[in-house]
């Protein structure tokens, strides 16, 4: 499996990193070996001062696809989630000044938490979903899925010209504003309308 991210997806969060509105989905991708279990612990990489979180609706592709149009996206995805796009800020940085690839700073072991799946129902509107973010009981991050820029349809049918979706892959679809540090022993929890769905401890 593979895991597809979006960047700048929200404009807030694009503002806040100083980033351009998008014309078109950033994408990126994480290795399978990136996918935190559930339940485990992040560890700090030793080789980072910035580990930054960055929580995400996620979503899994239960089809197999290829140049997949936006209007039947949506029976090529079934289950959603709240993950955290881990981010070795200040190794990005660097990498991003030098206009070379992100990977060592997004792509490390366990960079990808993703909690609870729930299965996506005839009445939820995904594209109207609530969601936030808790850091140490606090809330950092809370946005709605109405202010990607890119919704996740549009994302399949951009993603999918370039990379075959197949089952098990995961959609990463942004960040809003609010991303920040993170530190030995914090935690964090996700909500989506309400429900706690992911629940991480950084060691
Ligand atoms: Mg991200």
């Amino acid at each position: 499996m593979k895991i597809i991210c979006i960047g700048r997806n929200y404009a807030e969060h694009a503002k806040e990193l100083n980033n351009e509105i998008p014309t078109e989905p950033v994408i990126f991708l994480k290795p399978q070996t990136a996918l935190l279990a559930e339940g485990r612990p992040v560890y700090y990489p030793e080789f980072t001062d910035d580990l930054q979180y960055e929580c995400e609706v996620v979503v899994k592709i239960c089809k197999n696809g290829k140049y997949t149009q936006e209007k039947f996206a949506p029976k090529y995805y079934n289950e959603i989630s709240l993950g955290i796009d881990f981010t070795a800020r200040d190794l990005q940085n660097k990498l991003k000044q030098k206009g070379l690839p992100w990977e060592i700073a997004k792509g490390f072991d366990n960079s990808a938490a993703v909690g609870r799946f729930l299965p996506i129902t005839a009445d939820m509107d995904i594209g109207n979903l609530d969601f936030e973010l808790r850091l140490n009981g606090l809330q950092v991050q809370h946005s709605n899925t109405k202010n990607m820029i890119f919704n996740v349809n549009r994302i399949i049918e951009y993603a999918s010209r370039f990379f075959s979706f197949n089952i098990g892959d995961l959609i990463f679809t942004g960040t809003p504003a609010g991303v920040g540090a993170v530190n030995a022993y914090d935690k964090l929890e996700g909500y989506l309308e309400g429900e706690k769905l992911l629940d991480v401890d950084i060691r």
